[in-house]
């Protein structure tokens, strides 16, 4: 497989660098101020505080996850969403947002089931599922599909 790089905007000095897929787990810094690049390898959970900063600072694919302690098609999913993470980490940023403790995020998005997905572009929403896929492998296939999407 080829060794792909990927963008990621640094959260000093906000430059984007490309980074080969490869070092990833290098701590990375940026090129530009020498910070580490911190680039998720697995779905971090974001809070009301930190939920537009998050998703501003990504410039790539973005899944938000409404889930719930309780919730058993979350429980199902979990592994699917981990496994995008890590398969992805660096093109892909998976944030959870638990709706019983973050009301705020709930009611902001109008969350009613859990799972809900919400796919950012750039910033922007493109996507948004509400309730768990029917069949579980259709997450993986949609979220890759998005990302195919990707210009440069
Ligand atoms: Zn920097």
């Amino acid at each position: 497989m080829p060794d792909t790089s990927v963008i990621v905007r640094c959260k000093n000095c906000l430059m984007l660098n490309r980074i080969l897929h490869s070092r990833l787990g290098n701590k990375p810094v940026c090129g530009s101020c020498k910070t580490v690049i911190e680039v998720p390898q697995e779905p971090i959970w974001t809070k009301a505080e930190s939920f537009d900063r998050d998703i501003a600072y990504w410039p790539e694919t973005l899944l938000i996850v409404f889930t719930a302690t309780t919730c058993l098609h979350c429980k199902i999913i979990e592994p699917l969403v981990r496994e995008l993470a890590l398969k992805h980490a660096g093109k892909l940023k998976v944030m959870k947002v638990d709706v019983e403790t973050d009301e705020y995020l709930a009611q902001r998005f109008a969350v009613t089931k859990t799972p809900t997905f919400i796919v950012y572009r750039n910033a922007a929403e493109v996507i948004r599922v509400d309730g768990a896929p029917k069949d579980k492998t259709d997450l993986v296939t949609w979220i890759e599909n998005l990302m195919g999407f990707t210009s440069y």
